[in-house]
């Protein structure tokens, strides 16, 4: 059987900021917001990307829907490399994003209906009537009105308001959308309801998500695989199924320690309480960069960085406990 080719797939991909500029600035020292991040998205599958405020996800997002440029590494879509489709803009139709906050990335001087037409006119898609007719079915798509296309965003709730990106994200129908924490902003019972409506979309359109959170608990519904992030580098990847059983990484386990667990008898588990803050992309530790926080840290790890390697058919795992030259 042929193997299926990845929608997008990530090769050790790098944005590296540098820090400071000018005469006395420090040239050769670099943010490493994201540093050597590889992962493949196959159509119709969502992986999720979780990881701590400041750990890279936002920014891996907004490299793959070309809002900003890799400094290393290299991402394909359907096999080519992007940065061919973007000089040829001919990539803006596929790759689309929904942000944290509906409210600031909505217009509020637009109508709905401008604001979800405005990709189709950008690309030149339709008479003005089809775009009207395509507003009126996205509005439906996403459990809204066409009445709702007159009004302005301020005159909507938080939900309403993200079901209007996702509306504008769907109107060129894309292949894979961002969706760069679309939850956390809601209510709890409002996120169920936009978290349900996304996999809806999903199953009618077989597109893909790369879906964003900061709570591991956040991407559960939603992901068939997820990848934790921590500084700047994937630590663990698996299927979701997997991680939640299984976790290997000991960041992994403290993530998922804090998740209440749906066993009441399970409930009393020990959690894991991290030491510290997330240390500074600009001066990461040395050796393992989980190491100032992990409680199962060991001597070599202030000093040999793991690699993301096998440890099950399904799973990547970076840590020196499951490398060889560790154990031997
Ligand atoms: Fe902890 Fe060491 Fe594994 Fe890093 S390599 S996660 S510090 S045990």
């Amino acid at each position: 059987m042929m193997k299926q080719q990845p929608l997008v797939s990530l090769k050790e991909i790098k944005k590296h900021f540098p820090v400071g500029s000018g005469l006395f600035g420090k040239k050769d020292q670099f943010v490493k917001a994201v540093d050597g991040v590889s992962l493949d998205i196959y159509p119709g599958e969502t992986v999720g990307l979780v990881g701590e405020s400041g750990c890279g996800k936002s920014t891996t997002g907004r490299m793959v829907v070309g809002l900003t440029n890799p400094t290393g590494g290299e991402i394909y879509f359907e096999g080519k490399k992007l940065r061919e489709y973007k000089a040829k803009k001919t990539l803006g139709k596929n790759l689309q994003m929904i942000f944290q906050d509906p409210y600031s990335s909505l217009n509020p001087r637009m109508t709905v209906a401008d604001i979800i037409a405005e990709p189709l006119v950008l690309h030149k898609v339709g008479t003005a009537k089809e775009r009207r007719k395509r507003v009126d079915e996205l509005l439906e798509r996403v459990g809204l009105a066409s009445y709702h296309g007159s009004r302005y965003p301020l005159e909507f709730s938080g939900g309403q308001r993200q079901r209007l990106g996702i509306a504008r994200a769907l109107a060129l129908q894309p292949k894979l959308i961002v969706c760069d924490e679309p939850v956390s902003a809601l209510d709890v019972s409002i996120q169920a309801q936009i978290l349900n409506l996304l996999k809806e979309i999903q199953e009618d359109m077989g597109l893909s998500y790369l879906f964003i959170a900061h709570g591991i608990q956040a991407v559960k519904h939603i992901s068939d695989k997820i990848a934790v992030m921590y500084l700047g580098k994937i630590i663990e990847y698996t299927n979701k199924e997997e991680l939640f059983a299984n976790p290997r990484h000991p960041y992994t386990k403290a993530l998922l320690s804090a998740v209440p667990h749906p066993n009441p008898k399970m409930r009393n588990r020990e959690r894991i309480i991290l030491k510290g803050d997330l240390p500074s992309p600009a001066n990461p530790p040395a050796g393992c960069s989980f190491h100032t926080r992990c409680p199962v840290a060991m001597e070599q790890c202030k000093s040999i960085d793991p690699n993301l390697l096998p440890t099950s058919e399904q799973s990547l795992t970076a840590c020196l406990l499951f490398e060889e030259k560790v154990a031997n």
